[in-house]
């Protein structure tokens, strides 16, 4: 898996990067890398998703509601569900690509699915089985080649004459 950059939810700067497979609730700082040669990872390794700050900002670089900010305190919930990286946001513990939410519901057909509805179909005389391609605009004529040789042969010319 690569390594992503994450953006502060607020200000969108590129904070630090992670492996998103290394992501887990709640968040803690060493689950993230720095950004590259040269920078500092801005969180401690064990410091808790609640007391980060983004340094550009200066705010939680979560965007998390009052309520869940409570319920936390409470550990009636785990933090962030999501972190923004700057392929969208990517949803921490699932398989999904950033920028794909699991919340949508897709219906992934399996092959037996896909294959009754193929053979329904053909049973239905919905699908073509043969195709006849016999349209003049098909065959192509020497005339056309011809006139296409003589106009590229004419521009070379011209331009070997320059
Ligand atoms: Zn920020």
């Amino acid at each position: 898996m690569t390594s992503h950059k994450i953006l502060c939810e607020l200000c969108d700067e590129p904070l630090v990067t992670a492996l998103l497979s290394e992501l887990g609730r709640p968040l803690t700082g060493e689950m993230f890398c720095p950004l590259g040669p040269g920078y500092d990872n801005p969180f401690q390794a064990t410091q808790s998703w609640r007391y980060m700050l983004c340094p550009h900002c200066h705010n939680r670089p979560f965007a998390v509601t009052d309520e869940q900010a409570t319920a936390s305190t409470a550990d009636q919930w785990d933090g962030p569900e999501t972190v923004k990286t700057d392929k969208g946001v990517y949803w921490i513990g699932s398989k999904y690509f950033p920028g794909v939410s699991p919340s949508r519901d897709v219906v992934i057909p399996t092959e037996e699915d896909l294959e009754a509805e193929w053979n329904a179909r053909v049973n239905a005389g919905l699908v073509a089985t043969t195709v006849k391609i016999n349209s003049p605009k098909y065959s192509a004529t020497s005339t056309h080649r011809q006139k296409a040789d003589k106009v590229s042969k004419k521009k070379r010319g011209g331009a070997r004459g320059m």
